[in-house]
């Protein structure tokens, strides 16, 4: 590997930035030339390509987004389109790709690596930490860390009113930003894609509470709980229980922005390095993860959606420290 390219593809999340500057840092560091390429696949198939020095990643380690520019492309879906995203690469000398995404785009990389002869890596980037093969993905902890800090400020509202405030945070197939934000903020109840939502259940409860006179109450929900999220919640709570004063709350994309955590800078930081190791050493077409706080590798094909296990005695925690 001489010249490698480096994008950011699929949804946006927060160290971005970090693993970008970590990846063309460190190529320059092994004497290879590093090219940027813009908005994921369709700055391959259109050919917005670019050189970058060391210089073209100064201050950004701190900043959410992404200066590459992320989106989703529909001609990287069709051969013709890869094809003509190989050309633009060829025709420039690069011969290895770190994609930073999610599974989506490392089901992109996966093609492309089998129909071309440009090696892959792939680093997990996304906020949902919904990926198989890694402990971390770039993203997660800004966006749970961005979760508390609104519930908290929700939390302040909710006790001058009594209120029972409903929030719904991301999370369409996994629950990690519910479960972790809805413990570090004491919720009452977290309802999560993972497990079945026991609507009956969490009615009893808060009508339980009602009688005790304990009126301010906090239920984090998923975007994918399997009742249909907050306003769902909300709804049918609000049907059972009229007397209580109910507020929803979606928190919604500022759950994505804002300036990543020292944790999301570090694993980027380290991921990054790694993709570029590890195309050096002709280990690629895997996703570099960390397992056990040691880097993982997983194939692409391996690096697919994963529900990771919800550990019960979580849910059990949940049930007695919210009581
Ligand atoms: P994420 O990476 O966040 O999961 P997407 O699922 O939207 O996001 O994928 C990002 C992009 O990766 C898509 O817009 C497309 O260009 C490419 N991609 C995803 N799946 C495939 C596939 N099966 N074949 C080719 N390209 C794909």
């Amino acid at each position: 590997v001489t010249r490698i390219g480096v994008l950011t593809s699929g949804g946006d999340s927060p160290g971005m930035n970090a693993a970008v500057r970590a990846v063309v840092r460190t190529g320059l560091f092994h004497g290879l030339e590093v090219y940027g390429i813009m908005r994921g696949y369709s700055g391959m198939v259109e050919d917005d390509i670019f050189k970058m020095e060391s210089r073209s990643v100064a201050n950004i380690i701190q900043r959410g987004g992404t200066v590459l520019k992320t989106a989703r492309c529909k001609e990287f879906f069709e051969y013709e389109g890869r094809k003509k995203a190989y050309e633009n690469l060829k025709k420039r000398g690069i011969n290895g790709l770190v994609v930073i995404g999610g599974d989506g785009s490392f089901n992109g990389a996966l093609k492309f690596s089998q129909e071309f002869d440009i090696p892959c890596i792939g680093l997990p980037g996304t906020i949902d930490k919904d990926i198989a093969g890694t402990d971390f993905t770039i993203g997660f902890d800004t966006a749970v860390n961005t979760a508390v800090e609104a519930i908290d400020k929700i939390r302040d509202t909710a006790d001058a009113h009594d209120r029972l405030f409903i929030i719904e945070v991301m999370g369409r197939d996994a629950g990690y930003i519910a479960l972790h934000s809805g413990i570090a903020t004491g919720a009452e109840h977290i309802l999560i894609p993972e497990r079945k939502t026991d609507i009956d259940a969490v009615v009893s409860s808060l009508q339980e509470k009602e009688k005790r006179k304990k009126l301010v109450n906090l239920i984090v929900v998923a975007e994918g709980d399997e009742f249909g999220g907050g306003e769902e919640v909300a709804k049918h709570v609000k049907a059972k229980l009229p007397n209580v004063d109910t507020r929803v709350c979606i928190l919604g994309h500022i759950q994505r922005g804002g300036s990543p955590t020292c944790l999301d800078r570090l694993i980027a930081s380290r991921m990054g390095y790694h993709a570029v190791e590890s195309l050096m050493t002709n280990r690629y077409n895997v996703m570099v993860g960390i397992q056990n706080n040691k880097m993982h590798y997983t194939p692409l094909e391996n690096a697919v959606k994963a529900k990771q296990k919800i550990n019960e005695e979580w849910m059990k925690i949940v049930k007695i420290l919210a009581s």
